[in-house]
């Protein structure tokens, strides 16, 4: 339930109401307007919702019940753009990011020059695995604690936020160490004890949707990772799974602004792994950003013909900028606006 303040309700209001919902065993959720304080009450047991009648109480203005199953993150809650920073860039509420970078870390000069190129054509942070969820054991699964040590000497010389998958909680301390976002790939979606983990830390957190996860999964299990405290989460569609083979996945358009409208978190598009194809990632990059998307995360490799993990689906790192160029005339459209800045020529 969302306790609507009024406009000149006092702190001490304000106060009493939070003190009100949480002895009645709810958590309490102020939210702070320009006009008005909201107070969400988030319980999962209806019944103590239902008890806490708090009106006429001092302050109140309305009591408005939220409809959907997630509270936290949903739109009703919080009207406004949810603005997630990494590093110095921001994405969401009109700040639109682009990700950039190997599919996995495979060497110091393979990703210090990828680096370098994401860099030169706009990009607002760097991506790179260390630790890979592949499909089959039998092939590469990523560098490990090693690739976090070239990351940071990417940031280092580059000037760029990394973002780095985590798969598994013994692998934690590690990464937040390091990272300045940390990713939940599809294959971990709903992993609800990671989900929770990554609620009590401070890192923002790239929430990628399930390959066979429906939206409202998909906001459910951000609300895991919110209602445990972390509200950096930026959601990621990167195609499901559908009978159509002709590319890796299907990018559902649909669900960018079925997301935004229901939530208030930012939403990222992934159209690397959705299209699994080099050729088909621009028209489906255009058509995100056309689709309401706060920002892209696209996979770019030196020599994606030598990469050693999802290289026909890697954007050549030397071409990079010009790939860049036709995707800010889309960003341009929309009035947004990139956050990694102008393109700047960097020794590449
Ligand atoms: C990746 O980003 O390299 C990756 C493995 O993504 P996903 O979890 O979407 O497959
Ligand atoms: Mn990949």
């Amino acid at each position: 339930m969302m306790i609507v303040m009024k406009g000149d309700a006092t702190e001490d209001q304000i106060a009493h109401v939070i003190a009100r919902v949480e002895q009645a065993g709810a958590k309490a959720h102020p939210s702070r307007g320009e006009r008005y304080t909201v107070v969400g009450a988030i319980c999962d047991d209806p019944k103590i919702i239902a008890a806490l009648d708090l009106r006429g109480e001092p302050g109140v203005e309305k009591l408005v019940p939220i409809s959907k199953k997630y509270k936290l993150v949903s739109r009703e809650l919080h009207p406004e753009d949810h603005v997630v920073r990494v590093g110095d860039a921001a994405i969401g509420g009109g700040s639109f990011g682009l990700i950039a970078g190997p599919c996995t870390v495979e060497s110091r000069e393979q990703t210090l020059s990828t680096a370098m190129a994401c860099k030169a054509a706009g990009a607002a942070a760097l991506r790179g695995g260390a630790f890979k969820p592949r499909t089959s054991p039998y092939t590469f699964q990523g560098l490990g604690e090693p690739a976090l040590e070239i990351l940071v000497e990417a940031r280092a010389e580059s000037g760029l936020p990394i973002v780095t998958e985590l798969m598994d909680v013994r692998q934690l301390e590690a990464i937040v160490e390091v990272a300045d976002m940390i990713q939940l790939g599809t294959r971990n979606m709903q992993n609800f004890d990671l989900l929770r983990e990554v609620g009590q830390i401070d890192t923002p957190i790239l929430l990628k949707r399930g390959m066979a996860s429906t939206v409202e999964e998909w906001l459910l299990a951000a609300e895991y990772i919110v209602s445990e405290g972390n509200d950096q989460v930026v959601l990621c569609e990167r195609g499901i799974r559908t009978f159509e083979t002709a590319t890796r996945g299907t990018l559902d358009i649909s669900a960018i602004p079925v997301a935004k409208a229901t939530s208030r978190l930012p939403v990222i598009v992934d159209p690397s792994h959705a299209a699994g194809q080099r050729d088909l990632i621009l028209p489906l990059a255009r058509a995100a950003v056309v689709a309401g998307a706060d920002g892209l995360i696209v996979e770019v490799h030196p020599s994606p013909e030598t990469a050693l993990c999802d290289g026909p689906q890697a954007l050549f790192a030397d071409t990079f900028s010009e790939w860049v160029y036709d995707v800010r005339r889309c960003v341009d459209l929309m009035g947004k606006v990139m956050a990694g800045g102008e393109p700047v020529e960097v020794g590449v």
